[in-house]
């Protein structure tokens, strides 16, 4: 077979393979290479085994639930990880090989080992040197292991997903994405777990409304909230782990290190890396090297699947189709799968203030027919923010059940910029939670914009 190709990718993940196969589509050959599994965190590591545990631990609630709407139930039900394991394992084998088949299908050459940039145009794979027209790097991110001393030791999401038996108790440090996840799946599956973290709220970026909402989710579900107490230094002892926090220390049998991800930018070739480790990209997603450009996390900008696969296909589409594209990444909706889960999309509501938008302000918050029928104190939170200049609704936020789901249908209409006169003669679907962001009539409160900051050397 000939080794030359319009384009040669390096990382079979989300952004690599829908790349691959767009290329293709337009008619490119192309070989894609990949040094682990075919898939990528998104499928193996991360998004897809992450939302299979999640569903796991909300047998927990809907267990005890089920008595409140009529069930018995007639021994205590009980999780076994080791089963959940092996049945993720045969699902991520299943996916891998449904991964396999696509880019077979689409006439992609799966290329196994390590791929380095070793010219211009020239890709080294173990003894094979493949020649390309176009390279992309889209070889994602790993958990972070070198944040707090000592802290190499401890489990990644990685390890957390191959576990074979739940711990009794594990501290989660970190209260970004996947500290909130995962500790929010741990407690329900019936673990004691501390989540210890320097910030006052958990996931820094979201609104305060989320963030707070988080925390209580969170405390409602055991976990024992640590804020202010970032570990300075993380040490093995005969029964796990010991956390040296500036108050004393604190022993865990198991600790999660949540503490972020960083690109896999290293041993790649010369391409100009940024402080974080990311490969630099423009606007066009172009590397520091002509002819090679970069997608998705290893560019740490919006570390999400659907951006690495939109961004991928803008690629390929740009450098094999008719028309060149770029992606929009100025309003993309996110969700962080807690039990329940919180979303959202567009600006946090000071982000907003800050960037110049008199705002109306239209929350809600309600406990949910399901839980309350059963004397749960749940709540569900909602929020809107409206451009007072424009009556456009420039976020949504939610936490509570199915917030994803329904703020994925709203992103549709915040795309078309969709204003708050578009919410309210929408008429509702009854009952559901959804319909409260149709039926928000009173403001909860107004922002005046804030002036912008005045330039340097401005007089
Ligand atoms: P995040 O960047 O979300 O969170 C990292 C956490 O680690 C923060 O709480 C940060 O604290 C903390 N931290 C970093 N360094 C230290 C340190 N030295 N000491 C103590 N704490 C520290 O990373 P994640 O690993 O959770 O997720 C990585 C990315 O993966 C996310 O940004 C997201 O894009 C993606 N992801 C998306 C998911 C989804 O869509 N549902 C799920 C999981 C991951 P501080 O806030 O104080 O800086």
């Amino acid at each position: 077979m000939s080794d030359e190709f319009d384009l040669v990718t390096i990382g079979a993940g989300s952004g690599g393979v829908a790349a691959s196969r767009r290329a293709a589509a337009h008619g490119a050959k192309v070989a894609i290479i990949e040094a682990r599994r075919v898939g990528g965190t998104c499928v193996l590591r991360g998004c897809v085994p992450k939302k299979l545990l999640m569903y796991a631990a909300q047998f927990g609630d809907a267990f005890a639930e089920s008595r409140g709407y009529g069930w018995s139930l007639d021994s205590a039900p009980r999780f076994e990880m080791a089963r959940w394991a092996a049945a993720k394992a045969a699902e991520t084998a299943r996916l891998e090989g449904v991964y396999r088949q696509l880019l077979a299908g689409s006439g992609v050459e799966l290329v196994e080992g390590r791929g380095r940039i070793v010219g211009s145009g020239i890709v080294e794979v173990g003894k094979r040197i493949l020649k390309a027209r176009h390279i992309l790097v889209a070889t994602g991110g790993a958990p972070v292991i070198d944040s707090i001393p000592g802290i190499e030791a401890c489990a990644t999401s990685d390890d957390l997903l191959d576990l074979q038996e739940l711990p009794a108790s594990a501290a989660v440090i970190g209260s970004g994405f996947i500290a909130a996840e995962f500790a929010s799946m741990l407690a329900r599956l019936g673990a004691k777990v501390t989540m210890a973290y320097r910030a006052e709220l958990p996931l820094r970026g979201f609104d305060e409304m989320l963030r707070r909402a988080a925390a209580e989710l969170l405390n409602a579900a055991g976990v024992e909230l640590l804020p202010h107490a970032a570990p300075k230094a993380v040490r093995r002892t005969a029964g796990g782990f010991e956390l040296e926090f500036a108050r004393g220390t604190r022993e865990f049998p198991w600790v999660l290190n949540a503490t972020g991800r960083r690109p896999n930018s290293a041993g790649l070739g010369p391409l100009a890396i940024g402080p974080d480790g990311a490969v630099k990209v423009d606007e066009h997603l172009r590397t520091s090297v002509e002819r090679v450009w970069a997608i998705g996390d290893v560019t740490n900008r919006k570390n999400l699947t659907p951006v690495a696969i939109a961004e991928g296909r803008a690629l390929a589409d740009s450098l094999f189709g008719p028309t060149p594209r770029q992606v929009d990444l100025g309003r993309v909706a996110s969700a962080v799968f807690t039990i329940p889960p919180l979303a959202s999309i567009g600006p946090t509501e000071e982000e907003a203030v800050a960037a110049g938008h008199g705002l109306k302000v239209f929350e809600a918050d309600f406990r949910p027919m399901k839980t309350a029928f059963v004397g749960g104190s749940e709540r569900t939170r909602m929020k809107l923010l409206v451009d007072a200049a424009n009556d456009c609704v420039l976020a949504v936020s939610m936490a509570g059940t199915d917030a994803p789901e329904i703020v994925q249908s709203l992103a549709v209409a915040l795309s078309a910029g969709a204003t708050k006169a578009d919410f309210d003669r929408t008429i509702a679907v009854h009952p559901t939670a959804a319909e409260e962001f149709v039926l928000m009539r009173e403001v909860t409160r107004r922002q005046v914009a804030k002036e912008p900051e005045p330039s340097l050397g401005e007089p």
